[in-house]
C-alpha cells in the first residue's frame, strides 16, 4: 500500500462523519478525496453510495487518473471522481471535498442564471486561502449539474480557467465542491463556504 494511505484513509473518514453530522452529506451523498502521489496521479477517494457517517478504512478507494483502482476493494469509486480528478489536476489541489447541504443546493438554482454567487463583506471569507479582508469578493461559480461526468468534468475545467481565483463552485440543485492545498485546507474551506452559503440564505 501506499505510503501514508492508513492516515489518509482516517482523516477522509473523520471529515465525512463530522459533515453528516452537520447535515451536507446525507442519504450516502457527497464525497471526499485526496492526493497520495501527484505522479503518477494517485488519489484516495470516498465510495460509490457509502453512508458517509459510518464509513471503514476499507472502504476507501486508491485510484488513478483513469478511475483505475489500484488497492483491493470490491467498492466502486464515486461516480464524481471524474471532477476530483480535473479539480486536482487544474488547481494543483491536494484534496477535494463535495457536499450536498440544503443551502448550496437551494442557492445553486436561485443564482444559477447568473451562473455564480457573489459573497462579499462577510468576515469569515478570510478562512478561505490568500483572502486577507472581509472587503474581498468570492464569485463561486455556478454550473447546470449533469449525469454525464466526463462532459461536465471538461466544463468544470473551463470555468476554473475563466475564474482562476475562485475557491470551489456550484453544481445546480446538486452541491458544493471545494479543495485545498491538504486535506485540513479542504476542510476549512467546506466549512466557511457553507457557513457563507447559509448566511445568504437565511438572509434573503
Ligand atoms: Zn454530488
Amino acid at each position: 500500500m501506499i505510503e501514508g494511505f492508513t492516515e489518509t484513509a482516517e482523516s477522509l473518514i473523520a471529515a465525512a462523519a463530522n459533515f453528516y453530522q452537520r447535515g451536507w452529506v446525507l442519504g450516502t451523498s457527497g464525497n471526499f478525496s485526496a492526493v497520495m502521489s501527484r505522479a503518477p496521479l494517485r488519489l484516495a477517494i470516498t465510495p460509490s453510495g457509502a453512508d458517509k457517517g459510518a464509513l471503514r478504512p476499507e472502504q476507501i478507494l486508491l485510484i488513478d487518473e483513469h478511475l483505475n483502482v489500484i488497492n483491493q476493494s470490491a467498492a466502486k469509486p464515486s461516480d464524481e471522481s471524474p471532477l476530483h480528478v480535473r479539480v486536482v489536476q487544474e488547481r494543483g489541489a491536494g484534496a477535494v471535498m463535495h457536499t450536498h447541504s440544503i443551502w448550496s443546493t437551494m442557492l445553486s438554482d436561485v443564482h444559477f442564471e447568473r451562473h455564480g454567487l457573489e459573497i462579499e463583506g462577510f468576515e469569515m471569507l478570510k478562512g478561505l486561502a490568500g483572502v486577507t479582508t472581509h472587503e474581498h469578493r468570492e464569485w463561486l461559480p455556478i454550473l447546470e449539474n449533469s449525469q454525464d461526468m466526463a462532459r461536465l468534468a471538461g466544463e468544470v475545467a473551463v470555468t476554473l480557467t475563466e475564474h482562476p481565483n475562485a475557491h470551489g463552485f456550484l453544481l445546480r440543485k446538486h452541491g458544493l465542491y471545494t479543495w485545498g492545498k491538504n486535506l485540513g485546507e479542504a476542510r476549512r474551506h467546506v466549512e466557511i463556504l457553507e457557513f457563507l452559503l447559509e448566511s445568504i440564505g437565511r438572509r434573503s
